[in-house]
């Protein structure tokens, strides 16, 4: 256990008004330890909170008086105070083992802890879950969470993610949703592992024993050239093209049963069988944006003034947290607050949170130069109909093959300095060049660069369509 540490007080907040510093380590809320920042939120929202603070060695403490439920107005430097959960199993088809080496030490971090679900939306296995875990999500009210599923079939399971306990572990799905808890769902399809029948008997699986599930999404699973398992492969267009019918069909089994699609094909799907996407209503709110599920569509929503705002990264329900930065799991995407136009497509992988329609600029090409806006080659893909749209000969869109990972990363949340180094090293100069920022992770790309290390100036945008039509409007 470490004690959370102050990293900023909010101006006129209850914090402030009884001189909660920077620094300052909150070692107890009441005489509570808590573990993570849902204890430490839970433990704030009391109307007097009582603060054991440690200051430069000495142990000194605070007392509060707010309205109940009032922010305290501390951020503090992590989310887990404890031991993150790391995961147990060995899935083939798991990109960190697909990661080269030398990497920032964070990425190759294998969580599988239901409080990063909660907070970041991130998958849990459940195969490390426990019946205290159980009784704390229960009685929090911890939820939603987000559980990967892969196959219901116990033995399929358990091969895929290398781990007996990954039979039995869907148990406790059961439960959670015996209790009323949100759960979100995921299926990583690899194709001759559990797609085809298994896939059919999955989602029949769902429907037998999880129909309460809130959202389902199947993806397929990411291969990059440091795979060294030698079943793990892309899908053919054909195999894609049969996962988004299997989807589509079990949908329309869903919707009359339980009165919602329930579940949904990542875009990567569709870009990779040839099919349009669906329409906007067929997702039912994006329940997945984050997953990769229907993010084209919201781009174009949004980049062709449909709505009047981003529908931005889902952070989990992070920003239910009082003061707590998302520094130590998942960063910001820039070093600075963002504030206007982004770029960007379509893209199933995300590393961060922005703000919203955020922007950190570096301008140095005039504003009435041709623009080249950089994406993945799946971005790419959804945006070249939407800026031909503009009619605007100055605007193109520029893929950007990602041979730092190699295999099937065309995402743009993967692009790192290294290929955007050697695209914009023969682009012309004085253009404006529109960088989306789901690349970035506090300023640096995954491969550890920055955009000043690029040949070309870049103006990082935010990654979303209104902020995409800013930044080209802004001439
Ligand atoms: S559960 Fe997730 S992190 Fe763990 S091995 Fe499987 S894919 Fe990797």
């Amino acid at each position: 256990m470490s004690a959370p540490r102050v990293v900023s007080v909010a101006p006129a907040s209850p914090a402030e008004r009884v001189g909660v510093r920077p620094g300052d380590e909150i070692l107890a809320l009441n005489g509570e330890v808590p573990r993570d920042v849902i204890a430490y939120r839970l433990l704030a929202d009391e109307a007097e909170v009582v603060l054991d603070v440690r200051r430069g060695g000495l142990e000194v403490q605070l007392t509060v008086e707010k309205a109940a439920g009032e922010p305290l107005g501390a951020e503090v430097s992590s989310a887990l105070f404890d031991q993150v959960r790391t995961c147990d199993n060995h899935c083939e088809f798991c990109f960190i083992y697909q990661l080269p080496p030398g990497l920032r030490k964070s990425l190759y971090l294998k969580d599988d802890d239901y409080r990063l679900s909660f907070l970041y939306g991130n998958f849990t296995t459940l195969t490390r879950f426990t019946e205290a875990d159980l009784e704390r999500v229960v009685t929090e009210r911890i939820s939603p969470l987000h559980v990967s599923i892969h196959a219901t079939d116990p033995e399929v399971r358990a091969e895929m993610l290398r781990n007996r306990r990954g039979a039995t572990s869907l148990r406790w799905l059961r439960a959670l949703l015996d209790h009323g808890i949100e759960v979100h769902g995921q299926v990583v399809v690899c194709p001759g592992r559990n797609d085809g029948a298994v896939l059919d008997d999955t989602l029949a699986g769902v429907l037998d024993r999880y129909p309460e599930l809130a959202s389902l999404c199947v993806v397929p699973l990411g291969v990059s050239r440091y795979n060294t398992e030698p079943h793990m492969r892309p899908h053919t267009r054909a195999e894609a093209r049969a996962v988004v019918e299997a989807v589509h069909d079990w949908q329309d089994v869903y919707q009359p049963t339980l009165g919602h699609r329930l579940v949904f094909a990542a875009d990567e799907y569709y870009l990779l069988a040839g099919i349009p996407f669906p329409e906007p209503d067929a997702y039912e709110g994006f329940p997945m944006h984050e997953d990769g599920v229907g993010m084209a569509r919201t781009f174009e929503l949004e980049f062709t003034g449909a709505v009047a705002r981003p529908t931005g990264v889902a952070t989990g329900f992070f920003a239910w947290v009082d003061g707590a930065p998302p520094e130590g799991y998942r960063a910001p995407r820039t070093e600075q607050p963002s504030t206007g136009p982004g770029c960007g497509a379509g893209e199933a992988a995300s590393a961060g949170s922005a703000g919203p329609g955020g922007t950190t600029v570096t301008l140095r090409a005039r504003p009435d130069a041709p623009v080249t806006v950089l994406t993945g080659t799946y971005g790419a893909t959804v945006l070249e109909p939407l800026v031909a749209g503009l009619g605007r000969p100055d605007v193109r869109v520029l893929a950007v093959e990602n041979r730092f990972f190699g295999g099937n990363t065309g995402v743009a949340g993967l692009l790192t300095g290294s290929d955007l180094r050697r695209v914009l090293a023969d682009q012309p100069d004085g253009h404006r060049y529109l960088l989306p920022d789901v690349c970035l992770s506090q300023g640096r790309f995954l491969d550890g660069t920055t955009p000043d290390e690029l040949p070309r100036p870049v103006e990082v945008v935010a990654t979303d369509g209104i902020a995409l039509r800013a930044a080209l409007e802004r001439r």
